[in-house]
């Protein structure tokens, strides 16, 4: 079965359920192609026609969220919900790569985050995720704008704060670093000698590497459309987002999964870590291309 054929029978299993809600959230998903979104018009509307806050319907979004899950290792399906300040909701969902170390696995709340930073959102109010965010995912939010006031929410628990999942938290201000993630960045890099390599510098530039400025970013050409992603780093190093794992989750949650996707391009500053030999690794041994690379 294909990657996209898995996405829609799972869906159809999820809305066998019978439940109105997430029959209806379904149909919206079917009418946009899969795009993993929900408008913030469209919220509040679905919470009006079915008298929910935005965290409950967002909690009725979660088997959905999840039947974006890529997991030939674990079989394990985790779904998240980013509610951005705008009110839109982004879908999340892990996602494993076989063939390549388990390093380049992507975690269903960072999924979320790094689909709504690409989106376009400015800053994350709320996580909603089916599973208690594990110590990785924890620290990877502490990263963002509103880590302060980020709030948790769980089918168990709900309202709590992010920095409640992480007591005496170590983040970006314990490294002098105040312009955190999401919030804007550009660094002034230029070049390319296509539109999708001029894509890949664009994404580099908007890119989040304060500890290393190892900028970095990555496009995707897919049948004629350019997607791309950008590096997300972390104060913790480990939890740090790859280039090609935004480009390839906002792919996936977007709904472009199922198109083919004909050329990988990496664009990264020349800097004291590099992102090459993982990209090519996972451009080889999941997308089956070579990775062409542009050094700034
Ligand atoms: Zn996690």
């Amino acid at each position: 079965m294909t990657e996209r054929k898995e996405i829609q029978h799972r869906l159809a299993q999820v809305a066998t359920q019978a439940n109105p809600v997430t029959e209806k959230v379904i149909n919206l998903l079917h009418q946009q192609n899969l795009k993993g979104v929900i408008s913030a018009e469209q919220v509040a509307l679905l919470s009006t026609e079915f008298q929910l806050t935005p965290v409950q319907l967002a909690l009725a979004c979660l088997p959905i969220a999840a039947c974006f899950a890529l997991v030939p290792v674990s079989n394990f399906y985790v779904g998240a919900v980013a509610i951005g300040e705008s009110g839109a909701f982004y879908f999340g969902a892990n996602q494993e790569f076989a063939g390549v170390g388990m390093q380049q696995t992507v975690h269903a709340e960072q999924s979320a985050v790094m689909h709504a930073w690409l989106a376009g959102e400015k800053a994350l109010s709320d996580m909603v995720v089916n599973y208690t965010p594990c110590g990785h995912c924890r620290q990877f939010m502490n990263e963002l704008n509103t880590a302060e006031k980020l709030h948790i929410h769980l089918p168990h628990a709900q309202h709590n704060p992010l920095h409640g999942y992480l007591p005496d938290a170590f983040g970006p201000k314990d490294l002098d670093i105040h312009h955190v993630l999401f919030d804007p960045q550009d660094h002034a890099l230029q070049g390319g000698n296509d539109a999708l390599e001029r894509a890949a510098v664009e994404a580099a530039n908007q890119a989040y590497a304060p500890y290393s400025q190892a900028y970095s970013g990555v496009a995707l050409m897919v049948e004629g459309e350019i997607i791309t992603g950008r590096y997300a780093e972390n104060a913790a190093f480990n939890p740090s987002f790859l280039p090609l794992q935004s480009a390839l989750n906002f792919y996936r949650l977007q709904g472009y999964v199922g198109r083919r996707i004909e050329r990988v391009v990496l664009a990264e500053k020349r800097a004291v870590l590099s992102h090459q030999a993982m990209a090519e690794d996972l451009a080889r041994s999941y997308l089956a291309l070579p990775l062409e690379r542009l050094e700034l």
